[in-house]
């Protein structure tokens, strides 16, 4: 059903705490948690608990939750201090997505190039 935990999603395991991650905000509907391989001085991934594959999923699924996620994007760069950030979304393996449960990453605390790699 769309939205349940996947037993082989990486990220659920995060939500569901047997695998660990450096969570820094949780709310009843997301979790930020600090990217493994962080590309800036700030990089947090932040997640619905709910297993959508990718924001346009989240987006169609769940109004309400994808704007959890926003502004849950928001919070993060609030506690990081962060005047500007750059969230991404990758879409596909394409662009750049390898784990397939949505997830915003909030990259900031340095300059950042445009157009991205
Ligand atoms: O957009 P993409 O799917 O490539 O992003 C996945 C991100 O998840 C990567 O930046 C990777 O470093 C991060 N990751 C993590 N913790 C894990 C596995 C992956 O922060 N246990």
């Amino acid at each position: 059903m769309a939205g349940e935990p996947q037993e082989d999603c990486l990220f659920c395991k995060i939500v569901a705490g047997t695998i660990p991650a450096t969570i820094i905000r949780q709310t009843d509907t997301t979790v930020a948690f600090r990217d493994i391989n962080p590309q800036a001085p700030t990089h947090v991934l932040v997640i619905p608990k709910a297993h959508y594959e990718n924001a346009a999923a989240l987006a169609a699924a769940d109004p309400a939750l994808t704007a959890d996620v926003l502004r849950e994007a928001q919070a993060v760069a609030d506690d990081e201090k962060l005047d500007s950030y750059r969230l991404v979304f990758n879409t596909g393996s394409g662009a750049g997505q390898t784990v397939w449960h949505v997830h915003g990453h909030v990259l900031g605390g340095r300059g950042l190039e445009w157009p991205p790699g």
